[in-house]
């Protein structure tokens, strides 16, 4: 099987795994994902950047239906989506490995599978625990 990413613009690099955001020169906004201009003040000094691998849960929640298409899965089990703070952007995603969160502690960033499509194996960006809140 061999793995794909789901939309290979939203990383820097896939070894090690890190997300491409975009940052302004005027006004040092971080937005993920990249964008050709600044959200916050309009310039478009802005360049790629890789974002940091490790933040903390801002916010979380686990859902516990299968949504509707587009989303995708190979068999539906409750998931947990949150808000990590990597410092300069607060980034949404998922968070895998279990469905019970605190705010504050810290994840990391890592590759998951997300769905298998023929003989390969969609991945996503994701964040696991790294260990216990501090
Ligand atoms: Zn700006």
């Amino acid at each position: 099987m061999t793995v794909q990413v789901v939309d290979e613009t939203l990383f820097h690099s896939l070894d090690p795994v890190l997300l491409r955001g975009s940052a302004c020169a005027s006004c040092g906004a971080h937005v993920f994902p990249a964008m050709g201009s600044c959200p916050m003040c309009t310039g478009t000094d802005v360049a790629d950047v890789a974002l940091p691998a490790e933040g903390r849960v801002w916010s979380w929640t686990t859902q516990h239906f299968e949504p509707k298409p587009p989303f995708r899965t190979d068999s539906f089990a409750p998931f947990s989506i949150g808000y990590v703070d990597l410092g300069p952007v607060i980034v949404e995603g998922w968070l895998v490995g279990r469905t019970q969160w605190t705010i504050g502690e810290p994840v990391r960033l890592v590759l998951a599978h997300a769905w298998t499509e023929g003989d390969a194996s969609i991945h996503t960006f994701a964040f696991e625990s790294a260990g216990a809140a501090r």
